[in-house]
This record gives structure tokens, sequence and C-alpha cells, in this order.
């Protein structure tokens, strides 16, 4: 008896490979050598057919010889799905459905060798691509099938973008590109989509089962290749979007090369995302989720649980806890069924991770590696936690995309909510407590757009996810991912905007008046002298003198932002409380509508009958919002897993809007009533020519309860005050209302933080129509959606 204890307690595990012969085959029938999938077929890059090398990062070996894609290949994939696009968008949702769902079955169908190939090319374990990113995979068609299926009567009206280019990193290869594809193709879009350098393998399967599936030629096209690549793709003039998953600093890059060109873009980028252990949590399940947080998929995940904070009274039993677990541990040949941990993608990730380890340890951190053996060839990287951190240190701050826990404990629940919303990041947040209440409480308070409670890294077709700040924008999955995918049949007017000149006075005109005229700002609910001290006239259409305004400059945008953001109790105020205020600015407005009409005949002279409707427009658009202020809900979604999904709306924070000239009441207002219906502060920089509509309006807002801060109005030069604006790294949004020239400029200043922006590149709104002049797009750009996760039963 003893002996048989003594061998349970000694036993040690045997090798237990997963057969990769049919993977092997595979690319053995290829002969090891890939071309570019376009337009249904295989073909040979254009010019040098020059190719890069694909290896195991578990052993170093050569796995094939893909080829390389040349801007001619490029727009060649996108010729195919242009020509593909009328076609494929006019297919019944049906026939979408069907396509999409045969997909699906052929990915299940196909698992094993999914699955295998996926470990071999990215030195993920076997466990992970079996059991977790190639079902994800099926789901996310089977899911998109049925949405191809309904949307004509989900969303009815809504047209396809065209040609969509999809550039996806190497962590997640086949999730990624179903997580893409999906919804692209089911809203009838086309699609090129550039897979990752380091992984390609899954991709080309995919393209063979899209001929299979009866995907039409053209409708999906493949193109490999580096860097350069994913450029061209990203510059083509065709490509009406671009989604992008990858590091902030290729976001960026593509953020400014799309500038101006009027191709939506979505991105989902980096993050460093805290795990908070409360005292009161299951430190064993935590434990557990900490595995699953930051040492699944070798760490080189998006939304990784990268900063463990905990709480100070139980850190120590908990790092003891961690260390133990860690001790049994299993790195290897990740197509071995028993292995925890597999390779890292490539020797020049490895390197980035051992690099920065290295300089958080001469930052002063304290590093610890689990006492593991592993294989010496391949890229093999131990789990490691990092203590003794102060929040400079490079691994609280940096992404570092490898298996390494950056620890750091705290005292209370606000110390954690601050230390964890000290990032410039806001992908995810984990919470491990046994207390619901604080759990919600704080998943309310952390700023990221997915929050776990008791469960990490959970994903699913129908649930939304993505990033906030330099995380990203955009959302991948349920209806709001097909929103990225689709637009409304009139968006715009045929016309396009210029900025009106500011009005030429008549020779002797003087703003003479005996009373002092001059219109100050208006930041933090006071009237404010421009810091400038610079003021200017402002002449009635026919060049009278009506009077004077500031002139604004950077300083007193900073100012406004300042006051935008020391108004955030606005975010917390009820949304019956925003409402009630919404009418109470209507109120106000229509008892001094006679004089907003006159000041409308004088400034642009409009007859009296248009400035009449122009100002009845504008209290009912208040009205509007006052009623949607309330009404614009979140979702809950009920995955497979035992666990309620709640999608929540959170006002994004402070929003920058530049008004159009347009109609200087009703735009002005259009643009601001959506923005602090949802709880967000504004910074409003009114119509240059009319600038005393918003001036006046400012009286308004001042006798109807609105807090100060929540709405501020800086007039003077349009254009350059909207860049001041757009370099501001503390606003977390522009909408923008001016010329083409002017949209490109902002969307290329907006980097710096990532700040969502909303452009008209130029086109003019028809602001009377409730289609196109408010509602739901106007309540989607002035919100984020926060993804939180409750699992239920033991
Ligand atoms: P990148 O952001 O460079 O790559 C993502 C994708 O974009 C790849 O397909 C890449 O092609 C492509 N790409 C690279 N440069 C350009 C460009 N200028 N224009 C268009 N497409 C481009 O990530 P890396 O693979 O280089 O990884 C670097 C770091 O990024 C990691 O260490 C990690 O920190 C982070 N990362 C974050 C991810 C996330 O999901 N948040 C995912 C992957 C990485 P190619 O692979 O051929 O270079």
């Amino acid at each position: 008896m003893s002996d048989v204890a003594a061998i349970f307690e000694t036993m040690s595990y045997g090798p237990a490979p997963e057969a990769d012969a049919a993977a092997r085959a595979w690319l053995a029938a290829h002969g090891a050598r890939f071309g570019l999938y376009i337009n249904g077929q295989w073909v040979a890059p254009v010019g040098a057919a020059a190719t890069f090398d694909c290896r195991n990062p578990a052993t170093g070996e050569h796995l094939a010889a893909i080829a390389i894609a040349g801007p001619a290949d490029v727009d060649a994939a996108v010729a195919a799905a242009a020509a593909a696009a009328p076609a494929w968008a006019k297919r019944r949702g049906h026939e979408r459905a069907r396509v999409l769902y045969a997909l699906a079955r052929l990915v299940q169908k196909s698992s094993r060798v999914l699955a295998v190939l996926e470990s071999l090319d990215n030195g993920k374990p076997i466990r992970e691509t079996r059991d977790i990113d190639v079902p994800l995979v099926a789901r996310h068609f089977y899911h998109h099938a049925g949405w191809a299926q309904l949307l004509a009567q989900e969303a009815p009206q809504m047209l396809p973008l065209g040609v969509v280019g999809q550039v996806i990193p190497w962590n997640f290869p086949l999730l990624m590109l179903a997580w893409k594809l999906a919804p692209a193709l089911a809203c009838g879009n086309t699609v090129v989509l550039k897979p990752a350098e380091f992984t390609s393998l899954t991709a080309l399967y995919f393209a063979e089962l899209c001929s299979e599936a009866g995907v039409p030629p053209g409708v999906v096209n493949i193109v490999t290749g580096a860097a350069e690549t994913g450029q061209a793709l990203v510059d083509h003039p065709v490509v009406a979007k671009i989604a992008f998953t990858g590091s902030t600093e290729v976001g960026r890059m593509i953020r400014s090369r799309t500038a101006g060109s009027g191709k939506r873009l979505s991105l989902e980028l980096g993050g460093k995302s805290p795990f908070i252990v409360l005292e009161d949590a299951d430190l064993d399940g935590a434990v557990e989720g900490l595995i699953d947080a930051i040492w699944f998929n070798q760490g080189e995940v998006c939304c990784a649980g990268s900063r463990l904070l905990v709480e100070e009274s139980v850190a120590a039993r908990l790092l003891e806890k961690i260390k133990a677990r860690l001790a049994n541990f299993r790195i290897g040949n990740p197509l071995d069924k028993c292995i925890d941990m597999g390779a890292i993608v490539d020797p020049i990730q490895r390197e980035r991770i051992d690099r920065l380890v290295g300089q958080a340890e001469s930052e002063g951190g304290q590093v610890w590696r689990a006492p593991l053996g592993f294989p010496a060839a391949g890229s093999y990287y131990p789990p490691t936690l990092i203590t003794h951190l102060g929040s400079a240190n490079t691994a609280w701050r940096e992404e570092i995309f490898g298996p390494v826990l950056a620890v750091m404990s705290f005292r209370s629940v606000a110390e954690a909510q601050q230390l964890a919303n000290n990032s410039r990041y806001g992908l995810s947040a984990t919470i491990w407590s046994e207390n619901i209440n604080r759990a919600l409480e704080l998943a309310n308070a952390v700023k990221a757009g997915v929050v776990w409670i008791n469960c990490t890294n959970q994903f699913d077709a129908a649930c939304p996810f993505g990033g906030i700040k330099e995380s990203g924008y955009g959302r991948e999955g349920g209806l709001l991912g097909l929103q990225e995918y689709l637009k409304p049949p009139r968006e715009w007017l045929a016309e396009t905007t210029v900025r009106l000149p500011a009005g030429e006075l008549r020779s002797g005109a003087s703003g003479g008046d005996p009373i002092d005229r001059t219109a100050k700002q208006y930041i933090g609910g006071r009237q404010m002298r421009p810091d400038g001290g610079e003021t200017r006239l402002v002449a009635t259409h026919d060049g009278r003198a009506a009077g004077r305004v500031s002139v604004g400059n950077r300083k007193d945008i900073r100012d406004a932002v300042e006051a935008a953001c020391g108004a955030e109790s606005w975010a917390k105020a009820t949304a019956h409380l925003r409402a009630q205020i919404l009418y109470f600015i209507a109120e106000n407005l229509s008892i001094r509508a006679r004089e907003f009409k006159a000041r409308l005949v004088d400034l642009t002279g409009v007859t009296a009958a248009a400035a009449r409707r122009e100002v009845a427009a504008s209290i009912e658009r208040l009205f509007s919002y006052a009623a949607w202020a309330d009404k614009f809900e979140g979702a809950v979604h009920r995955p497979p897993a035992r666990q309620l999904v709640l999608s929540v709306h959170e006002p994004l924070g402070v929003i920058g809007v530049v008004c159009p000239d347009a109609l200087p009441l009703l735009g002005l207002i259009s643009l601001i009533a959506p923005v602090i219906a949802l709880g967000n502060r504004c910074v409003a920089v009114p119509s240059e020519r009319y600038p005393l509509l918003a001036t006046d309006f400012y009286q308004v807002l001042d006798t109807s309860d609105l807090p100060g801060g929540v709405v501020n109005i800086v007039t003077g030069a349009s254009e350059s005050l909207a860049k001041t604006l757009a370099e501001h790294d503390q606003l977390d949004g522009l909408w923008y209302h001016g010329t083409a020239a002017g949209s490109r400029l902002i969307e290329a200043a907006s980097i710096g933080n990532l700040k969502r922006t909303w452009v008209n590149d130029g086109h003019a709104r028809d602001w009377w129509s409730p289609q196109s002049g408010e509602g739901r797009a106007f309540l989607a750009a002035a919100s984020q959606v926060k993804t939180i996760w409750l699992p239920y039963g033991d």
C-alpha cells in the first residue's frame, strides 16, 4: 500500500502529444509554400515573389514559406473584393446566413487540424486551441449566421460599407480572424484580411474552407505579409473601413494615415488591465483566476490581467498561494495535452519580454521566476512575478505581452480604484470578491471596456468586447459589433460645408452701444474674460455691428477642459435628473423664443418664419434628448456558459463640440443636448460667424439648474480652437462639423490620447431631420459600452 501511495506522490507526467500528422500532411500538400488567396483562388504574388519564413516557436523548425503581398497584390485583392461587393450585398440575408453557417460547420469538422496548426504556428498549448480558440471561432460564425438571417428585420435600411480591410495580430490568429470576418460578412461587406506575419497558417487553411463553404470569389481575400502589406491595405483608397487589432503604437499610426480619408476605423489595442483581489475574495478561486488572467496564452493577451492589485491584509497569503500553484506548473511542447504553458510566439517577442523585465528590475522591482524546467531549444519564458513596484515602474505601466505579473497592494477600495484607473489603457478589469455589492460598485468605477467579476478572460460572440482610452474604440461581438460594419442609407446632404467668413462690417459700423455688449466665454458656469483679452465685433447679416465677442485661445480651451473635468459629478447624476434639466432648458428657451428668433433674423438674414422654425426645432430637439436621457439603455446577454453579461452605456467623459455655421442655434443644440443627456461634459466652440446665438444661449443654461462646468462655451476662430481641442489629452471625444481639411486635421491630431473623433468630412448634415439630425447615432457617439460579466451558481 505504502508503495502505491509513494508512487502516487512521486508520479510525474508522461508525454501526451497530440498527433500532428493531418496538419503536416496539409502543409506537405501545399509543398510548404503558400501564395495569396485572391478572388477565390491561390495566386502567386506579382513581381519579386518574395516569401517569408514561418517557424514553429517551440522548436525553431521551419514550417512553410509564405508569400509577401506587395502593393500590386493588395490592389488586386481590393479590386476582387470591390467587384464582388454589389452582388454579396444584394444577397438575401438567408443566403448569407447559409454561407456563414457552412463556415461554422466546416470549422467544427476541421477543429482538430485547426487546433494543431494553431499550436504549431503560435506556440500556444493544444489544450487552449482545442478547447477555447477553435470552439469560439465556430460559435462566432454560428452567432453571425443568425445575424445575417435577422438583419433585415433588426436593422432595416442599414447598408454594408463595401470593401473592408482587416489587420489582425498573432496572439489569437484564427479567433481574431473570426471576430473580424463573421460580422463583416453577415452585414454584406467583402473583405481583404491581413494576418500577422508570425501566424498566417490558420488563415490560409480557412481560405480553403471559404471555397468549400461556397463563399463567392472575391468576398474573402487573404493577403499575407509584414507591416508594409498592412500599410498598403490601410492606405488603399477603395477600402471603406479598417478594422485593426494590435499594438497601440500601430493603431496610432493607422489613425494618422487614415485621417481625412472618410474611412471608418475600429481599433482594438493594448492593455495593462488590473486584476483586483479584495480581502473577502475566495483566494483559491482568485489564484485560479490569475492563472487564466496572465498565464493563459503565455500572457500574450491584450486583456491579460497583468497588474495584480491585492488588499494588503491578504497580500502575503495570496502571493504564497500563487507561488505554490506555479511550482506545479508545466511548460513545454505546446502539442502536449498536459502542458499549462507553451512557447512565446517568436524569439523576438521573448527578448522583448526579457528586456522589459530587466528594465523593471533595474528600476527597483523584485523579480521572481517560477523555478520550472523547460526545453532548452525553443522560445520559452517562465511565469514571472514582479513585486516592490512603484506606479512609475515599467512593469506597472507598459504592456509586456508575456507571462509576467506586476503586483501591488492597496489599503482601501478607493485606493484600489485610483491605482486601477491610473493607466493610459482601459481595456478590461477583473474583480474578485464574495461581496457582490462591493464588486459591482468597483465594476462601475473602473475605467475599462470589459469587467469580469469572479471570472476572467471570458469571451462570447454575443457579448461586446473592446476598450476605452488608449486601448482603442469600437466593439466586437453582438449587435454593437455589427454596427461597426453598417451605415445608414443617407447620412449627409449632397452639399458640402464651408466655413462662412466672419461677416463684413459696413464701413463706419461700430459696437457703439452705450451699454457694453461684449459677450464673454462661458467656463465653469461663469462668464469669463478671454485669456488674451481680445474681442472682436460681430456683424449682422447686413453689416451692422451686432455686438462684441471674446476671441478665445489655447489657455481658454485649457480652462474650459479643466472646468469640464471638474464637473464629473454630472456623470453620476441620475438620468431622471438630467432629463428634467433638459426639459427646463427647453422651457427657458421657449420663454425667450422671440428674442432668439429676432437674433437669428438679425445675424443670418433669414425670414422671421424660418427663424421661428429654427427656434421651435431647437426646443423640440431639447425635448427629444430629455426623452432619450433615461431610455438609451444597455442589454443583457446570455452566453453559453452560466453567466449573465450586462452591456451598460456609460458617458464618454469630456467631449469637444465644434459647431457648424449653418443653422447656428439648431446645430449647436443638436450637438450639445445628446452630449449632456448621457452625462458627459462638453466644451463647445460655436459657429465663428454667428457666436452670439451661443452666448445668448448660455444665459438660458444659467437659469436652468445646469451645474457649472457641464457646458462650456469658447468663442473664437473655430479651426484653430478645434485643433487645440484635438490635441488636448484630457478630452475623451471630439465632434467636428466643418470643412474636409479641418476633418483631416482633427483626426490626425487626435492620436495623442486616441480620443474618439466624429467628423463630417466636409459634408453638410440635415439638422432639421430627426432621422439624420438626432437620435441613436448621436447617443452612440456620446457613450461607451462597458460589458460586465457575472457568473452564477457554485
Ligand atoms: P503590431 O501592432 O505591430 O501588429 C499587429 C498587426 O498589424 C500585424 O498583422 C502586423 O503585421 C500589422 N502591422 C504592423 N505594422 C503595421 C502598419 N504600419 N500598418 C498596417 N499594419 C501593420 O503588433 P506586433 O505583432 O508587432 O507586436 C508588438 C507588440 O504589440 C506586442 O509586444 C504587444 O505588446 C502588442 N500587441 C498587442 C496586441 C493586442 O491585441 N492588443 C496584439 C499583438 C501585439 P506583421 O505581423 O506582419 O508585422
